[in-house]
């Protein structure tokens, strides 16, 4: 892997829980109703220094989605998924949005 470029986001904002490198900012949050596996998540219109995992559908407790599991680019932690494509109508708005857990405050 070659040099890392990082985006720094200006204002508050969440970072990754290992590394503190920024993933998304607070204006940025959608929804902080969000639950996953491992306890509160919040759903992120954008978010940065992630790369993508392989496209999969997934059943949740909205429908099925497509989804991809999204990594912290410095150190490779799962921080998330981003939503592809929503089955259900009611839930097209999470596509191209991403959901973060395990996050800490700036
Ligand atoms: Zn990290």
């Amino acid at each position: 892997m070659g040099r890392l470029f990082l985006v720094n986001l200006e204002g508050k904002s969440y970072s990754c829980k290992h590394c503190k490198t920024n993933l998304g900012l607070c204006d940025d949050v959608v929804s902080k109703s969000f639950q996953s596996r491992h306890g509160k998540a919040y759903l992120f219109s954008k978010v940065v220094n992630v790369y993508a995992g392989k496209k999969e559908d997934r059943m949740m407790m909205t429908g099925m989605h497509t989804v991809v599991d999204i990594y912290c680019v410095k150190c490779g932690s799962y921080v998330g998924w981003k939503y592809e494509f929503a089955f259900e109508k009611n839930q097209k708005y999470k596509e191209g949005k991403s959901v973060l857990e395990r996050l800490i405050p700036d």
